[in-house]
């Protein structure tokens, strides 16, 4: 390790500078603050690299963020399945938020029927749609465990969107549905 010739103790990093990168930040800062000229051509370099760089900075920035919350989601959802007393608060503040905003709760029943409606395509098997629903409600009865009608493809998805028809429809129990679509209580711990 080469050290620093200003505070000999900070490791040299570069071939091109004699000092560590701590006493060359310093300098810099001090050029900054005291050389009004380079002060000011410093950041109107900087305005027109950001006005170029705008949109791609700004997309940056949303890639980013998404990454962080899908991060944090994951890790919390991580959480809830191992540590109990996580668990209990968090569904101690979904109740609390259930009571307290159950219009919520209801409009968003509301677009899941409306976006049924809509994915229903006039040649859908509504007939056998109904058999479906009701061997749903057959196995809920013969088996104790809630039964629930999935719909393979999503009716509203991120990137395609399945539609109402018999094909798209398959009978799971409830806790698997849930796992698979109901990200609301993820979503607002
Ligand atoms: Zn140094």
């Amino acid at each position: 390790m080469k050290a620093c010739t200003k505070c000999k103790t900070g490791e040299v990093m570069s071939l091109t500078c004699p000092w560590c990168n701590k006493c060359k930040a310093a300098y810099m800062r001090h050029r900054y603050q005291t050389e009004p000229k380079r002060r000011k051509a410093l950041n109107a370099k900087a305005r027109a690299y950001y006005k170029a760089e705008r949109k791609r900075l700004l997309a940056q920035k949303v890639v980013y963020g998404k990454k962080v919350a899908e991060r944090d989601k994951a890790r919390r959802r991580d959480r809830y399945k191992t540590d109990p007393a996580f668990k209990a608060k968090t569904n101690a503040s979904t109740k609390r938020y259930y009571e307290s905003k159950p219009h919520m709760f209801r409009a968003r029943d509301a677009k899941r029927r409306a976006d049924q409606v809509l994915a229903t395509p006039a040649w859908s098997d509504l007939k056998t749609i109904r058999m479906i629903y009701a061997d749903a409600r057959r196995l809920t009865n013969e088996t104790g465990i809630r039964h629930e009608v999935d719909h393979l493809i999503p009716i509203k998805g991120l990137k395609v969107s399945g539609l109402h028809v018999p094909h798209n429809l398959r009978v799971i129990p409830m806790t698997d549905n849930r796992k698979k679509f109901n990200r609301f209580i993820e979503d607002i711990v």
